[in-house]
């Protein structure tokens, strides 16, 4: 597997937004492999794609992480026909958010759980304050209270999926993997007891994620969030039944590997996503991304596919439409 430096393969390499947990703005201290830029970042919103001919939906975004008030944000979307959003958590508080969020309106949908950047931070701390939080190190204890928040929110009904769990050996050295490996099966635990989609980060480690599912068992619905492995990878998740969401970063030139990725998958397995405020689509890459930028994605994806006729487009899109709807099993 190539080394990446980028967020999710070649994601955020030109931008100086980390990706989630308050890494908006790093301390020094923070990832050494991280290039930054040092031209100011553009903050312009992009402006509003041409509306898709057929709703889809957003099958991961962080509206908590967004400028404009949640309304506003659903409201832009919907305005393009990206209908059904689904709000990740990343930490205790963020689920709760998530969960809020979706118990609010009706087509935003929640999931729930400790990221797995959050795991090593809870257990050995955050003395550098790269989250933004400034933790002292709670040990196991305050890994197993934050996963008995999780699995309480998961109980909930607007509650739809577990996630983002998983592993992301790129921020997380050495120190960390053991925490960050007993959370990510706990979360499987979690999705398989309450009967909630598995929402998955992977980051430099499609092999040990891979691997954990089969030691625990999948839960019934699997969702590799910003897919980021290549086409052979792709061919193990469609035997597998699980599902692809590709985010932005699919329109970038130099992730070839990936676009060969989102060519052999199957339709019924792949999914849409904006992962905002992160990896924005081309031609907008380094500005700040919402869910009403997802036609960009979808439109890039048809072309990738050869859909990109007025009626392949539309099949492109009512098939991510009903995969989203399949997942998180939600009627809208
Ligand atoms: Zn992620
Ligand atoms: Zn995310």
């Amino acid at each position: 597997m190539p080394e990446n430096e980028g967020e999710h393969q070649g994601g955020q390499q030109a931008d100086p937004q980390g990706e989630h947990q308050g890494e908006r703005k790093p301390g020094e201290g923070g990832d050494k492999k991280r290039k930054r830029k040092s031209r100011e970042r553009d903050e312009t919103p992009p402006p509003a794609p041409e509306p898709l001919p057929v709703p889809v939906g957003d099958s991961h975004t962080h509206m908590d992480l967004q400028e404009p008030a949640a309304a506003a944000i659903i409201e832009a979307a919907d305005r393009v026909n990206v209908r059904t959003l689904v709000q990740v958590g990343i930490d205790v508080p963020s689920s709760h958010t998530a969960a809020a969020l979706a118990a609010e309106h009706e087509r935003v949908h929640a999931a729930v759980a400790l990221h797995p950047n959050e795991a090593p931070r809870l257990v050995l701390g955050d003395p550098d304050g790269w989250s933004g939080q400034r933790r002292g190190p709670g040990g196991r204890p305050a890994l197993e209270a934050a996963l008995a928040e999780i699995d309480k929110l998961a109980a909930e009904d607007q509650v739809r999926g577990i996630g983002e769990t998983g592993l992301d050996y790129f921020r997380t050295g050495p120190d960390g993997v053991a925490a960050q490996q007993d959370s990510f099966r706990a979360h499987i635990a979690i999705a398989k007891r309450h009967g909630k989609a598995l929402v998955i980060h992977d980051r430099d480690a499609h092999e040990d994620v891979l691997r954990i599912l089969l030691e625990e068992g999948s839960p019934e619905t699997v969702v590799f969030h910003c897919y980021s492995g290549d086409a052979a990878m792709a061919e193990v998740c469609a035997e597998r039944g699980y599902y692809m969401s590709f985010a932005g970063n699919v329109t970038y030139k130099s992730n070839q590997a990936l676009q060969e990725a989102l060519r052999v998958a199957p339709l019924n397995r792949i999914l849409v996503e904006t992962d905002a405020p992160f990896l924005t689509p081309l031609p907008y890459r380094g500005r700040p991304n919402a869910p009403y930028l997802v036609p960009y994605t979808v439109r890039a994806m048809a072309v990738l596919r050869g859909m990109d006729s007025e009626a392949g487009l539309a099949e492109l899109c009512d098939a991510l439409d009903t995969n989203l709807k399949d997942a998180f099993q939600v009627q809208a």
